[in-house]
Protein backbone atom coordinates (compact mmCIF):
# COMPACT_ATOMS: atom_id res chain seq x y z
CA UNK A 1 0.00 0.00 0.00
CA UNK A 2 0.94 3.51 -0.99
CA UNK A 3 1.09 5.33 2.53
CA UNK A 4 3.19 8.04 4.64
CA UNK A 5 5.17 5.47 5.80
CA UNK A 6 5.85 3.86 2.45
CA UNK A 7 9.16 6.11 2.07
CA UNK A 8 10.24 5.50 5.11
CA UNK A 9 13.97 3.55 5.93
CA UNK A 10 13.75 0.95 8.30
CA UNK A 11 15.60 2.88 11.04
CA UNK A 12 19.91 2.71 10.76
CA UNK A 13 20.29 1.49 14.40
CA UNK A 14 18.65 -1.89 13.25
CA UNK A 15 19.89 -1.88 9.71
CA UNK A 16 23.63 -1.57 11.34
CA UNK A 17 22.89 -3.92 14.25
CA UNK A 18 21.49 -6.31 11.73
CA UNK A 19 24.56 -6.43 9.84
CA UNK A 20 27.05 -6.27 13.24
CA UNK A 21 25.45 -9.88 13.64
CA UNK A 22 26.07 -11.05 10.05
CA UNK A 23 29.47 -10.19 10.00
CA UNK A 24 30.25 -10.81 13.84
CA UNK A 25 31.20 -7.26 14.45
CA UNK A 26 31.96 -5.27 17.64
CA UNK A 27 28.53 -3.43 17.66
CA UNK A 28 29.00 0.24 19.09
CA UNK A 29 26.82 1.56 16.49
CA UNK A 30 23.18 0.67 18.18
CA UNK A 31 23.03 2.88 21.91
CA UNK A 32 22.38 -0.04 24.43
CA UNK A 33 24.60 -0.93 27.70
CA UNK A 34 25.69 -4.24 27.89
CA UNK A 35 25.65 -4.37 31.32
CA UNK A 36 22.18 -4.85 33.01
CA UNK A 37 20.73 -2.27 35.49
CA UNK A 38 20.09 -2.72 38.67
CA UNK A 39 19.49 -5.62 40.50
CA UNK A 40 17.20 -4.81 42.96
CA UNK A 41 15.17 -3.31 40.04
CA UNK A 42 14.95 -6.40 38.12
CA UNK A 43 13.57 -8.20 41.31
CA UNK A 44 10.80 -5.32 42.27
CA UNK A 45 9.59 -6.22 38.66
CA UNK A 46 9.55 -9.73 38.96
CA UNK A 47 8.04 -9.44 42.22
CA UNK A 48 5.45 -7.39 41.03
CA UNK A 49 4.14 -9.55 37.92
CA UNK A 50 3.80 -12.54 40.57
CA UNK A 51 1.94 -9.68 43.16
CA UNK A 52 -0.70 -9.46 40.58
CA UNK A 53 0.36 -6.51 38.56
CA UNK A 54 -1.15 -7.51 35.52
CA UNK A 55 -4.12 -5.70 34.43
CA UNK A 56 -4.62 -2.24 33.00
CA UNK A 57 -2.79 0.47 35.22
CA UNK A 58 -3.89 3.64 35.08
CA UNK A 59 -4.28 5.50 31.41
CA UNK A 60 -1.11 8.04 33.33
CA UNK A 61 0.93 5.80 34.57
CA UNK A 62 0.94 4.30 38.24
CA UNK A 63 0.51 7.01 40.54
CA UNK A 64 3.57 5.68 42.74
CA UNK A 65 5.23 6.23 39.73
CA UNK A 66 4.40 9.86 38.74
CA UNK A 67 4.95 10.61 42.51
CA UNK A 68 8.69 9.38 42.32
CA UNK A 69 8.83 11.29 38.51
CA UNK A 70 7.88 14.25 40.81
CA UNK A 71 10.23 13.83 43.31
CA UNK A 72 13.20 13.20 41.04
CA UNK A 73 12.46 17.00 39.27
CA UNK A 74 12.01 18.52 42.61
CA UNK A 75 15.72 16.71 43.78
CA UNK A 76 17.40 17.21 40.60
CA UNK A 77 16.56 20.81 39.32
CA UNK A 78 14.44 22.45 41.94
CA UNK A 79 10.94 21.98 39.79
CA UNK A 80 7.77 21.96 41.81
CA UNK A 81 5.86 19.25 40.13
CA UNK A 82 2.28 18.48 40.88
CA UNK A 83 2.12 14.59 40.21
CA UNK A 84 -1.75 14.03 39.94
CA UNK A 85 -2.04 16.41 36.95
CA UNK A 86 1.64 17.21 35.36
CA UNK A 87 3.48 13.89 34.49
CA UNK A 88 2.41 11.16 32.03
CA UNK A 89 3.75 7.85 32.11
CA UNK A 90 4.45 6.70 28.67
CA UNK A 91 5.98 3.56 26.39
CA UNK A 92 9.42 4.79 26.58
CA UNK A 93 10.59 8.33 25.46
CA UNK A 94 10.25 7.82 21.88
CA UNK A 95 6.37 7.50 22.91
CA UNK A 96 6.75 10.54 24.95
CA UNK A 97 8.16 12.30 21.94
CA UNK A 98 5.32 11.40 19.19
CA UNK A 99 3.22 12.25 22.14
CA UNK A 100 4.23 15.89 22.97
CA UNK A 101 4.42 16.48 19.61
CA UNK A 102 0.78 15.17 18.64
CA UNK A 103 -0.48 17.65 21.62
CA UNK A 104 1.16 20.42 20.25
CA UNK A 105 1.20 20.15 16.69
CA UNK A 106 -1.52 21.27 13.78
CA UNK A 107 -1.04 20.84 10.01
CA UNK A 108 1.44 23.92 8.89
CA UNK A 109 2.57 24.79 12.54
CA UNK A 110 6.17 25.64 12.30
CA UNK A 111 8.38 23.33 14.57
CA UNK A 112 12.03 24.32 14.86
CA UNK A 113 14.58 21.35 15.17
CA UNK A 114 18.30 20.85 15.30
CA UNK A 115 20.26 18.94 13.04
CA UNK A 116 22.00 16.72 13.63
CA UNK A 117 18.34 15.27 14.61
CA UNK A 118 17.24 11.71 16.48
CA UNK A 119 15.97 9.65 13.92
CA UNK A 120 12.19 9.52 15.01
CA UNK A 121 11.76 13.49 14.92
CA UNK A 122 11.72 14.03 11.34
CA UNK A 123 8.77 11.55 10.30
CA UNK A 124 6.84 12.07 13.32
CA UNK A 125 6.67 15.87 12.43
CA UNK A 126 6.20 14.84 8.44
CA UNK A 127 3.38 12.56 9.81
CA UNK A 128 1.54 15.65 11.65
CA UNK A 129 1.53 18.13 8.88
CA UNK A 130 4.06 20.03 10.78
CA UNK A 131 6.43 22.79 8.41
CA UNK A 132 9.80 21.77 10.05
CA UNK A 133 12.87 24.75 10.69
CA UNK A 134 15.70 23.04 10.85
CA UNK A 135 18.79 24.28 12.09
CA UNK A 136 21.94 23.18 11.70
CA UNK A 137 24.53 22.80 14.39
CA UNK A 138 28.29 23.64 13.36
CA UNK A 139 30.76 20.94 13.93
CA UNK A 140 33.23 19.74 15.01
CA UNK A 141 32.18 21.71 18.52
CA UNK A 142 28.69 21.93 17.07
CA UNK A 143 28.22 25.61 18.01
CA UNK A 144 24.64 27.16 18.20
CA UNK A 145 24.33 29.46 14.88
CA UNK A 146 22.45 32.24 17.02
CA UNK A 147 21.50 34.40 14.12
CA UNK A 148 20.06 31.29 11.92
CA UNK A 149 18.35 29.82 14.83
CA UNK A 150 16.39 33.58 15.44
CA UNK A 151 15.46 33.68 12.28
CA UNK A 152 13.92 30.66 12.20
CA UNK A 153 11.57 30.96 15.10
CA UNK A 154 8.51 33.35 13.22
CA UNK A 155 4.47 33.99 13.90
CA UNK A 156 3.64 30.61 12.69
CA UNK A 157 6.57 28.91 15.44
CA UNK A 158 4.36 26.83 17.51
CA UNK A 159 7.65 24.64 18.94
CA UNK A 160 10.89 23.65 19.38
CA UNK A 161 12.16 20.57 19.81
CA UNK A 162 15.36 20.26 21.99
CA UNK A 163 17.54 17.78 22.46
CA UNK A 164 20.46 17.86 25.31
CA UNK A 165 22.15 16.01 26.42
CA UNK A 166 21.96 15.52 22.31
CA UNK A 167 22.47 12.16 20.13
CA UNK A 168 24.89 12.08 18.35
CA UNK A 169 26.78 14.37 19.28
CA UNK A 170 27.54 14.48 22.89
CA UNK A 171 26.69 18.22 23.46
CA UNK A 172 25.45 19.82 26.34
CA UNK A 173 24.12 22.89 25.77
CA UNK A 174 25.34 25.46 28.05
CA UNK A 175 22.89 27.81 30.46
CA UNK A 176 23.86 30.88 27.56
CA UNK A 177 22.53 28.76 24.81
CA UNK A 178 19.37 27.71 26.73
CA UNK A 179 18.90 31.59 27.80
CA UNK A 180 19.25 32.34 24.07
CA UNK A 181 16.96 29.91 23.43
CA UNK A 182 14.08 30.42 26.29
CA UNK A 183 14.29 33.67 25.24
CA UNK A 184 12.97 32.70 21.55
CA UNK A 185 10.39 30.69 22.82
CA UNK A 186 8.99 33.19 25.00
CA UNK A 187 9.07 36.10 22.22
CA UNK A 188 7.18 34.08 19.84
CA UNK A 189 4.59 32.89 22.69
CA UNK A 190 6.07 28.98 21.44
CA UNK A 191 6.36 25.84 23.33
CA UNK A 192 9.70 23.66 24.06
CA UNK A 193 10.00 20.03 23.51
CA UNK A 194 12.54 18.64 25.89
CA UNK A 195 14.19 15.08 24.97
CA UNK A 196 16.22 14.52 28.31
CA UNK A 197 16.74 10.90 28.24
CA UNK A 198 20.68 11.50 28.67
CA UNK A 199 19.79 13.71 32.05
CA UNK A 200 21.81 11.88 34.30
CA UNK A 201 24.36 11.13 31.75
CA UNK A 202 26.69 13.89 31.97
CA UNK A 203 30.18 14.31 32.32
CA UNK A 204 33.04 15.74 34.93
CA UNK A 205 31.85 19.04 35.94
CA UNK A 206 29.45 19.38 33.15
CA UNK A 207 25.69 19.23 34.71
CA UNK A 208 22.95 18.81 32.71
CA UNK A 209 20.61 22.04 32.80
CA UNK A 210 16.52 21.32 31.81
CA UNK A 211 15.09 24.23 29.54
CA UNK A 212 12.10 24.03 32.01
CA UNK A 213 14.14 25.22 34.91
CA UNK A 214 14.86 28.91 32.97
CA UNK A 215 12.48 31.99 33.71
CA UNK A 216 8.90 31.98 31.96
CA UNK A 217 9.66 28.11 30.00
CA UNK A 218 7.80 26.18 33.45
CA UNK A 219 4.79 26.80 31.16
CA UNK A 220 6.03 26.11 28.18
CA UNK A 221 8.02 22.91 28.19
CA UNK A 222 7.72 19.42 27.90
CA UNK A 223 10.01 17.56 29.28
CA UNK A 224 10.65 13.54 28.68
CA UNK A 225 12.64 11.34 30.44
CA UNK A 226 13.74 7.56 30.24
CA UNK A 227 14.05 5.23 32.32
CA UNK A 228 15.34 2.46 29.43
CA UNK A 229 18.63 5.32 29.38
CA UNK A 230 18.52 6.45 33.22
CA UNK A 231 18.71 2.78 34.77
CA UNK A 232 20.57 1.07 32.01
CA UNK A 233 17.57 -0.87 30.67
CA UNK A 234 16.72 0.11 27.36
CA UNK A 235 14.70 -2.51 26.94
CA UNK A 236 12.22 -2.01 29.05
CA UNK A 237 10.53 1.14 27.71
CA UNK A 238 9.10 3.19 30.27
CA UNK A 239 9.53 7.28 29.41
CA UNK A 240 7.77 9.82 31.42
CA UNK A 241 7.03 13.23 31.02
CA UNK A 242 6.55 16.36 32.79
CA UNK A 243 4.54 19.21 31.66
CA UNK A 244 2.23 21.98 32.92
CA UNK A 245 -1.41 20.71 33.51
CA UNK A 246 -2.77 21.69 30.39
CA UNK A 247 -0.41 20.54 28.62
CA UNK A 248 0.03 16.96 30.34
CA UNK A 249 -3.49 16.46 29.70
CA UNK A 250 -3.47 16.59 26.01
CA UNK A 251 -0.19 14.40 26.23
CA UNK A 252 -2.45 11.77 27.99
CA UNK A 253 -5.12 12.07 25.23
CA UNK A 254 -2.77 11.37 22.60
CA UNK A 255 -0.93 8.42 24.93
CA UNK A 256 -4.36 7.15 25.28
CA UNK A 257 -4.40 6.79 21.28
CA UNK A 258 -1.58 5.34 21.26
CA UNK A 259 -0.65 2.72 23.56
CA UNK A 260 -2.78 3.41 26.40
CA UNK A 261 -0.86 1.86 29.37
CA UNK A 262 2.06 0.84 30.61
CA UNK A 263 3.26 -2.34 31.67
CA UNK A 264 2.66 -2.48 35.26
CA UNK A 265 5.34 -3.86 36.83
CA UNK A 266 7.86 -2.00 35.41
CA UNK A 267 6.24 1.06 36.55
CA UNK A 268 6.80 0.27 39.65
CA UNK A 269 10.36 -0.69 39.45
CA UNK A 270 11.23 2.42 37.81
CA UNK A 271 9.51 4.23 40.90
CA UNK A 272 12.14 2.46 43.06
CA UNK A 273 14.84 2.98 40.65
CA UNK A 274 13.67 6.99 40.67
CA UNK A 275 14.12 7.04 44.40
CA UNK A 276 17.63 5.93 44.59
CA UNK A 277 20.13 7.80 46.46
CA UNK A 278 22.05 10.35 44.22
CA UNK A 279 25.32 8.33 44.65
CA UNK A 280 23.26 5.89 42.23
CA UNK A 281 23.34 8.64 39.37
CA UNK A 282 26.56 9.41 40.21
CA UNK A 283 28.42 6.14 39.69
CA UNK A 284 26.20 5.67 36.32
CA UNK A 285 28.03 9.21 35.19
CA UNK A 286 30.98 8.10 36.58
CA UNK A 287 30.93 4.74 34.74
CA UNK A 288 30.15 6.07 31.58
CA UNK A 289 32.86 8.65 31.83
CA UNK A 290 35.48 6.25 32.02
CA UNK A 291 34.10 4.14 29.01
CA UNK A 292 33.81 7.60 27.04
CA UNK A 293 37.33 8.37 28.21
CA UNK A 294 38.88 4.79 27.38
CA UNK A 295 37.29 4.35 23.83
CA UNK A 296 38.05 8.23 23.04
CA UNK A 297 41.79 7.23 23.49
CA UNK A 298 41.44 4.09 22.05
CA UNK A 299 39.89 5.60 19.02
CA UNK A 300 42.37 8.54 19.04
CA UNK A 301 45.46 5.81 19.39
CA UNK A 302 44.03 3.96 16.37
CA UNK A 303 44.16 7.03 14.40
CA UNK A 304 40.66 8.61 14.31
CA UNK A 305 39.95 12.25 15.06
CA UNK A 306 37.97 12.09 17.85
CA UNK A 307 35.17 14.47 18.68
CA UNK A 308 34.68 15.97 22.17
CA UNK A 309 31.87 14.51 23.79
CA UNK A 310 29.93 15.92 27.16
CA UNK A 311 27.26 13.75 27.68
CA UNK A 312 25.03 10.95 26.15
CA UNK A 313 26.46 7.18 25.33
CA UNK A 314 28.11 8.38 22.26
CA UNK A 315 30.86 10.16 20.80
CA UNK A 316 31.91 11.20 16.76
CA UNK A 317 35.16 10.62 15.25
CA UNK A 318 36.06 12.20 12.25
CA UNK A 319 37.33 9.93 9.43
CA UNK A 320 38.22 13.23 7.17
CA UNK A 321 42.18 12.77 8.62
CA UNK A 322 42.29 8.94 7.34
CA UNK A 323 41.84 10.20 3.71
CA UNK A 324 39.64 7.39 3.43
CA UNK A 325 37.90 7.78 0.01
CA UNK A 326 34.23 7.37 0.05
CA UNK A 327 31.11 8.80 2.60
CA UNK A 328 30.86 8.07 6.12
CA UNK A 329 28.08 5.07 4.95
CA UNK A 330 30.50 3.41 2.89
CA UNK A 331 32.88 3.85 5.81
CA UNK A 332 30.60 2.21 8.38
CA UNK A 333 29.96 -0.37 6.07
CA UNK A 334 33.87 -1.40 5.62
CA UNK A 335 34.34 -1.44 9.07
CA UNK A 336 31.90 -3.85 9.76
CA UNK A 337 32.88 -6.16 6.99
CA UNK A 338 36.68 -5.13 6.89
CA UNK A 339 37.55 -4.48 10.55
CA UNK A 340 34.78 -6.26 12.58
CA UNK A 341 33.75 -2.54 14.59
CA UNK A 342 29.76 -1.34 13.57
CA UNK A 343 29.02 2.26 13.97
CA UNK A 344 26.55 4.81 13.04
CA UNK A 345 27.40 7.10 10.04
CA UNK A 346 26.46 10.37 11.08
CA UNK A 347 24.32 11.67 7.83
CA UNK A 348 21.82 9.34 8.77
CA UNK A 349 20.72 11.94 11.50
CA UNK A 350 20.11 14.23 9.09
CA UNK A 351 17.05 15.11 7.09
CA UNK A 352 17.75 13.01 3.96
CA UNK A 353 15.69 15.60 1.94
CA UNK A 354 18.74 18.25 2.70
CA UNK A 355 21.73 19.19 0.89
CA UNK A 356 25.68 19.45 2.07
CA UNK A 357 24.89 16.60 4.61
CA UNK A 358 28.36 16.17 6.24
CA UNK A 359 29.89 12.97 5.19
CA UNK A 360 33.01 12.54 7.10
CA UNK A 361 31.52 12.03 10.85
CA UNK A 362 30.43 8.25 12.43
CA UNK A 363 29.12 7.67 15.81
CA UNK A 364 30.49 4.89 17.96
CA UNK A 365 28.38 4.29 21.43
CA UNK A 366 30.73 3.68 24.74
CA UNK A 367 28.49 1.95 26.76
CA UNK A 368 30.00 -1.00 26.64
CA UNK A 369 32.02 -2.89 28.87
CA UNK A 370 35.71 -1.94 28.96
CA UNK A 371 37.46 -5.55 27.44
CA UNK A 372 34.65 -4.67 24.74
CA UNK A 373 35.81 -0.99 24.37
CA UNK A 374 39.15 -2.77 23.91
CA UNK A 375 38.36 -5.43 21.59
CA UNK A 376 36.95 -2.41 18.97
CA UNK A 377 40.41 -0.87 19.61
CA UNK A 378 42.26 -3.72 18.80
CA UNK A 379 40.37 -4.50 15.37
CA UNK A 380 40.61 -1.03 15.05
CA UNK A 381 44.41 -0.04 15.57
CA UNK A 382 45.15 -3.69 13.99
CA UNK A 383 44.37 -2.28 10.11
CA UNK A 384 46.34 1.03 10.64
N1 LIG B 1 15.59 10.22 22.30
C1 LIG B 1 16.91 10.04 22.14
C2 LIG B 1 17.78 11.22 21.87
C3 LIG B 1 17.45 8.76 22.22
O1 LIG B 1 18.75 8.57 22.03
C4 LIG B 1 16.59 7.67 22.49
C5 LIG B 1 17.08 6.29 22.58
N2 LIG B 1 17.93 5.75 22.17
C6 LIG B 1 15.24 7.91 22.64
C7 LIG B 1 14.77 9.19 22.55
C8 LIG B 1 14.26 6.80 22.90
O2 LIG B 1 14.22 6.42 24.23
P1 LIG B 1 13.33 5.17 24.72
O3 LIG B 1 14.16 3.96 24.51
O4 LIG B 1 13.06 5.46 26.15
O5 LIG B 1 12.11 5.15 23.89
N1 LIG C 1 18.59 5.58 20.69
C1 LIG C 1 19.46 4.49 20.36
C2 LIG C 1 20.61 5.02 19.55
O1 LIG C 1 20.65 6.16 19.21
C3 LIG C 1 18.78 3.43 19.56
C4 LIG C 1 17.32 3.35 19.66
C5 LIG C 1 16.78 2.51 18.55
O2 LIG C 1 17.35 1.50 18.21
N2 LIG C 1 15.70 2.96 17.99
O3 LIG C 1 21.48 4.25 19.26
Amino acid sequence: ANSLLSGLPTTIFSVISALAVKHDAINLGQGFPDTEGPADMVDAAADALRDGRNQYPPLAGLPELRAAVARSNSRFYGIAVDPAREVVVTCGATEAITASLMALVNRGDEVVVFEPLYDTYMPVLDMLGAVVRKVRLTPPHWDLPRAELAAAFGPRTKAILLNTPMNPTGKVFTRDELEFIAGLVARHDAYAVCDEVYEHLTFGAIAHLPLMTLPGMRERTIRIGSAGKSFSMTGWKVGYVTAPAPLADLVMKAHQLLTFTVAPNLQRAVAMGLDKDTAYFHQLAEGMRGARDRLSDGLSRAGLSVLPSDGSYFLIADIAPLGFAGDDVAFCQQMIRHVGVAAIPVSAFYDSRGTDIPARYVRFAFCKKAEVIAGAVKRLQSVR
